[in-house]
C-alpha cells in the first residue's frame, strides 16, 4: 500500500481497509488486463496528448474557474465555481467516458457496456461510443428507465441500446450487477466503461485519475487568482464521489485546504453507513442489520448511490476530508440561490456542495473571508422540470 495520499494503490487496488478486488474468479483476468493497459497507457505520453487533444477539442477544457461576485458578498466568503457544467454533454462525466472509451480502443476493444441509475452516465458512455465508433450497451433499472425516459431517449439518439434490468429493486445496483454479468461473458470484446471511483480495483484509482485533471487545472487557476496561495476549503458533492476525487486529487499534497464531499441526506453513506462488500469493493455502504443493502432516495437520482468509492471511506477514516450531508430542501434552495445571484443553473447534484456552502458561511468550518472552491459538476437543465414540478405542488 502507498502511505503516499490520492496516489497509485498498487497492484491490490486497496485504499487502508478499503477497496480490493471482490469478484467472481471468471472476471479476475479481466480486471487484471484493465490495470496493466491502464498502467501502460497512463504511463505513456502519447496516450495523454491524445487524450488531452480530445479533452480541448472536443470536451471544451480547460473549464474556467468563475469567481462570483454576488454571492459572495452575500456569504462573506470568496465563492469559485470550477465550472464542469460547460464541459460537453454538461458534466464532469465526459472527462471519464473520453478516458475509457480511448484505452478500450488500445485494447482492441470494440463494444462498450455500462451501467445507470439517473442516465447521466448512460448518455456519457453512449456519447464516447459514438465518438469511438463503438458498439454500446447500457444497463438500467426498469424503474429508473421510465423515471428517465428523455435520457433513454437520449441514449438512442446516440446510437446506443438500452437494457432494462428486472432483477431486484429494479434500479441502479441491479443494472451493475447486470452490467458485471455481461461482461463476464462478453469480455474479449467488451470493455465495462465504470461511471464512478468504485468497483473493483483498478476502477476506483483509473477513474480518480482520469478525473485529476478537474484538480489539476484548478489547482493553476486558483494559484492565479489567489496570488499563489490556495482555496481555504474545497468542496464538492458526492454519489459514487468521482468528481470529488478528482479536484480533491488536485490539492492532496497541500493541508493548506480543507476537502469537503457533501452526500445527499438520504444517500449518505459515509455519515450513515458501515463498511461492507458491494460491486466488487470493500467500502462504506448503506445496510440494514442484516446487511441487506439498503435504497438510497433524494432528490437528486444522481447521488442515489447506497455507496460511495473505497478511497473516501479512507480519506474519511484517516480525517484527511471531511463528509458531510445536505438535506433536500437546502438543496432546492441553493439550487435557486445560485441561479439568481449568479445566473447559472446548478445541476441537483452540484447544489449539495453550494447547500453546504450557504450553511457554513461564517462558521469555523468556512470563516468569514475565507475563500472556497465548489466544484460545480454539472448544469442544471436537465433538472428544471424536476424543480418546478417539487416547488408547485
Ligand atoms: C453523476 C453526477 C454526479 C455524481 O457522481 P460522482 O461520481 O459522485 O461525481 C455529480 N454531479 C453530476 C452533475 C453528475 O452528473
Amino acid at each position: 500500500m502507498s502511505a503516499e495520499i490520492m496516489g497509485d494503490p498498487g497492484p491490490t487496488g486497496r485504499f487502508g481497509q478499503f477497496g480490493g478486488r471482490f469478484v467472481p474468479e471468471s472476471l479476475v483476468p479481466a480486471c487484471i488486463e484493465l490495470e496493466e493497459a491502464f498502467r501502460s497507457a497512463w504511463a505513456d505520453p502519447a496516450f495523454h496528448a491524445e487524450l488531452d487533444g480530445i479533452l480541448r477539442s472536443y470536451g471544451g477544457r480547460p473549464t474556467p474557474v468563475t469567481v462570483c461576485g454576488r454571492l459572495s458578498e452575500e456569504l462573506g466568503v470568496r465563492v469559485f465555481l470550477k465550472r464542469e457544467d460547460l464541459a460537453h454533454t454538461g458534466s464532469h462525466k465526459l472527462n471519464n467516458v473520453v478516458g475509457q472509451g480511448l484505452l478500450a480502443r488500445r485494447m482492441g476493444k470494440r463494444r462498450l457496456i455500462a451501467e445507470t441509475g439517473a442516465g447521466q452516465h448512460g448518455v456519457a458512455t453512449a456519447t464516447a461510443a459514438a465518438l469511438f465508433g463503438m458498439d454500446c450497451v447500457v444497463y438500467m433499472g426498469e424503474v429508473d428507465t421510465h423515471r428517465q425516459e428523455l435520457n433513454v431517449f437520449r441514449m438512442e439518439l446516440l446510437g446506443a441500446e438500452v437494457r432494462s434490468v428486472s432483477s431486484g429493486s429494479r434500479t441502479l445496483k441491479d443494472a451493475v450487477n447486470e452490467a458485471l454479468r455481461d461482461w463476464v461473458a462478453t469480455v474479449a470484446d467488451t470493455h465495462y466503461c465504470l461511471g464512478s471511483v468504485m468497483g473493483p480495483h483498478p476502477y476506483p484509482w483509473m477513474v480518480r485519475e482520469f478525473q485529476r485533471v478537474i484538480g489539476e487545472e484548478a489547482r493553476e487557476q486558483c494559484r492565479e487568482l489567489l496570488h499563489g496561495d490556495d482555496p481555504t476549503v474545497v468542496v464538492a458533492c458526492a454519489g459514487g464521489g468521482s468528481n470529488a476525487a478528482g479536484i480533491f486529487a488536485g490539492f492532496a499534497d497541500t493541508t493548506a485546504s480543507t476537502l469537503v464531499a457533501v452526500e445527499a441526506a438520504g444517500g449518505a453513506a459515509m455519515t450513515t453507513g458501515i463498511p461492507g462488500i458491494l460491486h466488487g469493493m470493500r467500502s462504506a455502504l448503506m445496510q440494514d442489520e442484516e446487511g441487506q443493502i439498503l435504497e438510497a432516495r433524494s432528490i437528486s437520482a444522481g447521488l442515489d448511490y447506497p455507496g460511495i468509492g473505497p478511497e473516501h471511506a479512507h480519506l474519511g477514516e484517516l480525517g484527511r476530508a471531511r463528509y458531510e450531508s445536505a438535506e433536500d430542501k437546502q438543496v432546492l434552495e441553493a439550487f435557486q440561490r445560485l441561479a439568481r445571484a449568479e445566473g447559472i443553473i446548478p445541476a441537483l447534484e452540484s447544489a449539495h456542495a453550494i447547500a453546504w456552502v450557504i450553511a457554513n458561511a461564517g462558521t469555523a468550518a468556512l470563516p468569514a473571508g475565507s475563500t472556497v472552491l465548489v466544484n460545480l459538476s454539472g448544469r442544471g437543465d436537465k433538472d428544471v422540470a424536476q424543480v418546478r414540478d417539487v416547488l408547485r405542488a
